[in-house]
């Protein structure tokens, strides 16, 4: 059989693998052109490459800091691709009154999980309303990716252990914690040059480590692709692109989509 770094060169769609990915948006940005955005389009390229399911939320909230109509966009997309996307509801702490009204809104149309971007929001990395947030999660038992966690992510690891904290972009930074305890994950995601994820799988927890693509910010292949590449394992290679995630979506009660 061939190495997952053969078949990569060879453009072989991977068939016998199992791909999800974490980090996914979906809907229109304000700052760039977004080819191909539409949620069949995306399904296209996910059944394409062999990728199962995805993590997937809107870009709207990080440029506007106004969630509600991308909570929309992603909860359409769901209904329109069923058993592909998994959306997860982002928030703007900024707007305290609406944050608990959203998050019960939005679980109530189906979604799984919870991302956050409040540096782009300009709102504080400590600021009160993340134990509030924290709080639904881990009665809950949710996913909360956070595009960058601030100084408290240790104590609010222990303060809130059913949640599922996961670094939004690639941070071999938090190796030491993601070994202290079993809620941490971090995400590949940024076009990772390659010797870069081989020192940082040299830290890292092999299975505390998700791909994540930022597609549609980025293509598929951006990520996956030096992730393909790497001299590390190919049994560390499978954990990364898939079997992480499924064990997450196992943890979290979260029903893994099941393919084409
Ligand atoms: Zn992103």
């Amino acid at each position: 059989m061939k190495t997952l770094r053969d078949q990569c060169l060879l453009g072989a769609r991977l068939s016998g693998e199992i791909l999800l990915d974490c980090h996914a948006h979906i809907g229109r940005g304000a700052d760039y052109v977004i080819p191909d955005g539409d949620p069949e389009a995306l399904a296209s390229e996910m059944n394409r490459l062999n990728i199962r399911g995805a993590f997937v939320f809107q870009f709207t909230g990080i440029q506007t800091g106004e969630t509600t109509i991308g909570n929309d966009i992603v909860a359409d997309a769901c209904r329109r691709v069923p058993g592909r996307f998994m959306g997860m509801t982002m928030v703007n702490p900024v707007f305290e009154r609406d944050v608990l009204p959203e998050l019960e809104r939005c679980f109530g149309l189906g979604f799984v999980g919870i991302k956050l971007i409040t540096h782009y929001q300009g709102y504080p990395e400590d600021g009160p309303l993340f134990e509030r947030i924290l709080g639904f999660a881990h009665e809950r038992g949710l996913p909360v990716l956070n595009h960058a966690w601030g100084p408290k992510l240790e104590s609010w690891l222990k303060t809130f252990p059913k949640v599922q904290f996961i670094c939004g972009h690639w941070d071999p930074g938090r190796a030491e914690l993601v070994r202290a305890y079993e809620n941490l994950w971090v995400c590949t995601c940024l076009p990772i040059a390659h010797e870069s994820f081989e020192r940082g799988m040299a830290s890292l927890r092999p299975d505390r480590v998700m791909w994540g693509s930022d597609m549609s910010d980025l293509q598929f292949g951006c990520g996956l692709g030096p992730i393909l590449l790497a001299r590390v394992s190919d049994a560390i290679k499978r954990r990364v692109i898939g079997l992480n995630m499924l064990e997450l979506l196992e943890t979290c009660g979260i029903a893994v989509p099941d393919g084409w």
